[in-house]
């Protein structure tokens, strides 16, 4: 039987796959996924469970719950500095990821274009293409630390082109957009009357406290700028799939709309831990702090290794790491240690092709393991130099 064109352009990332490949090995250490091994906080989870037991288990409102989503609104006023009226402007969805899809099958037509910035968040590409669009590239290297020229996303704009997607914090850099970078792609947005998706769900786990800007908080900008955040990585909630969206009331509504027609709703034990998660542990630090102690201690650890290169990350979980000196392609790299030493890391191309020289590895496992993982990666990187 036929399948749909859409169908054939939809593979398996290269991160699933390693992480699939990664399980036939008993001892593997595994840093391919985003997926910290930190709980949530005892009251958070219990909240969830009293949801539970209490039978508040059905469906609500597509937007979710009127209490979930004041309880985000309160977090976005604190964080952005922008009342939210939470009948219009907010959604609770399915992750970052259902926000993230929902707001380009808002808004892409067939053959619209998507300026994303490269290395890129894998499962952009994907989504784009799945509502139809063309994704187009902004490719962003060492020289430019990673950050995007304004002037080449701007060179990138056709008539085709609805949105500009940046991600700040980025995975896998862990890069933070500057404000004045920020600033001129507001404007550039802004000029070509174009969408902005700004996924900002790293944006509690920024380090050496320094500040990440929304581009949505800019003049102007909260009108065609859709805010996806998560509670996935600020409150080691990744299982719950939570996560919500602030926009146009003209886009939230049609994404409310689109959200009833494939999950209903953001599961309600998640919304109840959502609103005990936002109303009283926004202040809590252990997660943030634990992975600054994990970053700088792997940052550490990888610059004993010869050969491999990496800065230390200003945000989020993961080293993007230059492996250029052993003349490898990152998948050989990432396939031979799997094989040779069993731990488990993502090749750069995953990110985009022009990635091949890097490999990125999570720091969302206990300080013990990284350890053992950097020890077998420096014997790999040996074997690979005597070899
Ligand atoms: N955006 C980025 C850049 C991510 O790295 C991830 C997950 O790793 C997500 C969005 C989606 O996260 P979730 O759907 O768990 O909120």
């Amino acid at each position: 039987m036929k399948l749909s064109k859409r169908a054939e352009n939809i593979q398996t990332s290269l991160t699933r796959q390693l992480f699939n490949k990664a399980k036939q090995y008993e001892d593997v250490i595994d840093l391919t996924l985003g997926d910290p091994d930190l709980k949530p906080h005892q009251e958070i989870c219990d909240a969830a469970c009293n949801a539970i037991q209490e039978g508040k288990t059905r469906y609500s409102m597509n937007a979710g719950l009127f209490e979930a989503r004041r309880a985000v609104a309160g977090y976005y006023e604190k964080v952005h500095g922008v009342k939210l009226n939470i009948n219009r402007d907010v959604m609770l969805t399915i992750g970052g990821m259902g926000a993230l899809y929902l707001s380009l099958a808002a808004i892409v037509n067939p053959g619209d274009e998507v300026i994303i910035i490269a290395p890129y968040y894998v499962n952009y590409i994907q989504m784009i293409q799945m509502v139809g669009g063309v994704e187009k590239v902004v490719w962003t290297t060492p020289k430019n630390n990673f950050i995007p020229y304004p002037d080449e996303i701007e060179r990138l704009i056709t008539e085709n082109t609805i949105a500009i997607m940046i991600n700040s914090p980025c995975n896998p850099t862990g890069k933070i957009i500057p404000k004045d970078i920020l600033k001129q792609i507001a404007e550039i947005a802004i000029k070509n009357d174009l969408y902005v998706i700004s996924d900002e769900v790293y944006n509690s786990l920024v380090y050496d406290e320094l500040e990440c800007a929304s581009i949505a908080d800019f003049p102007e900008m909260g009108e065609r700028t859709i805010v996806i955040d998560s509670m996935s990585k600020r409150f080691s909630m990744t299982g719950y799939r939570a996560g919500f969206a602030v926009g146009p009331e003209s886009v939230i509504s049609v994404m409310t709309k689109m959200q009833e027609n494939i999950a209903s709703c953001t599961p309600l034990p998640s919304q109840y831990a959502a609103i005990e998660a936002y109303t009283n542990h926004l202040d809590d630090h252990f997660i943030r702090d634990t992975f600054e102690e994990r970053r700088n201690f792997m940052v550490k650890r990888l610059k004993e290794i010869p050969l491999l290169q990496c800065n230390s990350p200003q945000a989020a979980f993961y080293l993007f790491v230059d492996i250029s000196r052993l003349h490898m392609t990152s998948l050989e790299f990432a396939a031979k240690l799997l094989e040779a030493q069993h731990v488990a890391v993502v090749p750069g191309i995953t990110y985009g092709d022009q990635y091949d020289d890097y490999i990125r590895i999570a720091f969302t496992l206990k300080k013990e393991k990284i350890d053992e993982a950097l020890r077998r990666i420096k014997v790999f990187v040996e074997s690979v130099v005597e070899g």
